[in-house]
């Protein structure tokens, strides 16, 4: 077979996902989940038109030439509060006070903010005329009853929350997370737990990934280390063949202890793909089984292992979930140096983002062997040399993907 582009890749494994059940989950847990039904206002809000100022509801006519120098008296004859409902009509003349959020009384047609009144007893002086209608939010403004206000796939934010509440969604039907377990493979790794030992090498990839799941809202299992032997490799493989999604890392290139393929392959795994023309991470191997584990055999470079988490697993798990959204969002960046492409596979270059008058522009997080982790700790994004295209020149403008959690930044920019 030969090597997969990393868009057939994404294409196979996409295909093979199934789309988790679907549970209710208290309002509050639902942060971070994804909506798994359409939902639909069941009220108006606002449920009638309300001021969207504390002030003075008129009749345009009335006011309408009024200025500072020549300002209109009216007789205030209501004071309106958010909550209740005006009694009376407003009259030729006549003005209520109102708070912001109460209903408008009839007979009027505009609200006065406080600042452009004066008040001396029961008499209200108008100073200035905004536009008819001004400072009056219409009914349904903001939901509208039967409207779908939210769709089946969003992930819920702390906005999206908010309209749930506004809908009294006490219970939110979210789509399942996927249960996923993760194995790291090496004779050659220390667990986090042991003493050190210095011909080891300490497991970064069991918390990498652990942590790239947590991100997506996942609370994975870790199974630990398996060593580079066919009992112990098949024991925690098979172990983790009871989950929904199995990620292996290490182990599955072509070097002499390099077991994991054919062991899956014993426990009935259907192989995909095994490589993905792409740099850091050529040796992956995609396969499910028929119950329907989805099981990425990662490579062990630990900057491999995570690059493929970032376009592989992540839109996998996000599938899944249900989500409507399953890839990094991406930028437009300009490059400051010439950079060499990797011939016929794609590069992910690690980034960071700062921009100028022209936008976005990327610096390289130092040096980028698969094996130079802090490449990976120090990026905002992966920047994409697709194949095939030679040496992008300084100035070339590249695309970005931003890395999750990268959505913060050190100046206000106001
Ligand atoms: P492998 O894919 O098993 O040939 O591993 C490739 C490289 O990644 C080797 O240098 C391994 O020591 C390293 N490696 C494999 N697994 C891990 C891990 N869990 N944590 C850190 N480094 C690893
Ligand atoms: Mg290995």
């Amino acid at each position: 077979m030969s090597d997969f582009s990393v868009t057939e890749a994404l294409t196979s494994i996409l295909a093979q996902m199934e789309r988790s059940a679907i549970e209710a989950v208290p309002l509050h847990d639902s942060l971070g989940r994804v909506l798994a039904e359409d939902v639909s206002a069941n009220r108006n809000h606002p449920p009638y038109d309300v001021s969207a100022m504390d002030g003075y509801a008129v009749t345009f006519a009335n006011i309408e030439l009024a200025t500072p120098d020549s300002p209109v008296s009216l007789n205030v004859v209501d004071d309106i509060r958010a909550g209740q409902i005006p009694q009376i009509s407003i009259g030729q003349g006549e003005a209520a006070r109102i708070m912001t959020g109460a209903p408008t009384p009839a007979g009027i047609d505009t609200v006065i903010r406080v600042e452009d009144t004066a008040l001396s007893g029961d008499v209200v002086s108008i100073l200035a005329a905004p536009k008819q209608g001004a400072n009056i939010r219409p009914m349904g403004e903001n939901l509208k009853t039967g409207h779908v206000v939210l769709t089946k796939g969003t992930l819920i934010t702390p906005g999206v929350l908010a309209i749930l509440a506004m809908v009294k969604q006490k219970q939110v039907p979210v789509f399942a997370r996927p249960s996923v377990a993760i194995l790291s493979t090496g004779d050659e790794l220390e667990a986090i737990d042991d003493p050190i030992d210095e011909n080891k090498i300490p497991n970064a990839n069991s918390h990498a990934l652990y942590a790239q799941c947590k991100a997506l809202g996942i609370e994975a299992t870790l199974l630990g280390i398996a060593k580079d032997e066919t009992e112990d490799l098949r024991a925690k493989l098979a172990e983790g063949l009871n989950y929904d999604v199995l990620l292996a890392s290490g182990g599955v290139s072509v070097g002499h202890h390099d077991f994991v393929r054919p062991i899956l392959d014993e426990l009935g795994i259907t192989f995909h793909f095994w490589r993905i023309a792409m740099r850091p991470g050529h040796p992956l191997a995609f396969g499910t089984t028929e119950s329907g584990t989805a099981v990425f055999g990662l490579p062990g470079n630990p900057v491999a292992s995570m690059v493929c988490f970032e376009q592989f697993v992540g839109p996998a798990l996000r599938s899944a979930m249900g989500h409507d959204k399953l890839f990094l969002r991406t930028v437009q960046a300009r490059l400051q140096h010439d950079v060499k492409g990797a011939g016929s596979r794609t590069l992910f270059i690690r980034v960071t983002l700062e921009s100028d008058d022209e936008g976005y522009f990327v610096s390289l997080t130092g040096a980028q062997g698969s094996g130079v982790l802090m490449s990976m700790a120090l990026a905002e994004g992966l920047m994409i040399v697709p194949a095939d295209s030679g040496t992008l020149k300084a100035g070339h403008m590249v695309t970005v993907q931003l890395l999750q959690g990268m959505d913060c930044q050190s100046e206000a920019d106001l």
